[in-house]
């Protein structure tokens, strides 16, 4: 499988230092990892290992893995954060905002009321009020 140059959702699983890279939990073909630029607090990646650019060129594995994994980080975030609503999205090509391009990916977003609307948030790099660094140690191990 070809992996390109640059690609953090290949690199980081590759590296053995899943602390630093916020890499929450590994599955047998996807693993969750921390946005380090987060709309808000919790804001969660889920990626299969294989850099593939769409879902339909996943698995069938894979991709009920994929989704088995991000069901389930739902479940650890309402545990752990108490969100009220989340926003789920998947932006496939660079026209969709794709800030990773070819390597599919799902993000999960927890929303709180009165937190900034999503849409206004997502063009704009958010100042969250918890470190990244204490969100990992919350989540961590409860998958
Ligand atoms: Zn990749």
């Amino acid at each position: 499988m070809e992996k390109p140059e640059g690609c953090i959702l290949c690199e980081k699983p590759e590296q053995d230092n899943d602390a630093e890279n916020y890499i929450l939990y590994r599955g047998d073909r996807n693993f969750v990892i921390l946005n380090t630029y987060p709309y808000n607090p919790g804001h969660l990646m889920v990626a299969p290992y294989r850099h593939v650019a769409s879902l339909e060129e996943l698995t069938n594995e894979e991709r009920h893995e994929h989704f088995d994994i991000v069901s389930r980080s739902i479940k650890v975030l309402r545990q752990e954060l108490i969100p009220e609503g989340f926003n789920l999205g998947i932006n496939i090509g660079r026209a969709a905002g794709a800030g990773i391009v070819d390597h599919v990916h799902t993000h999960i977003v927890p929303r709180w009321q009165g937190d900034t609307n999503f849409m206004t948030v997502i063009s704009d790099v958010r100042v969250v009020p918890e470190a990244l660094a204490k969100t990992y140690q919350k989540l961590k191990g409860k998958f």
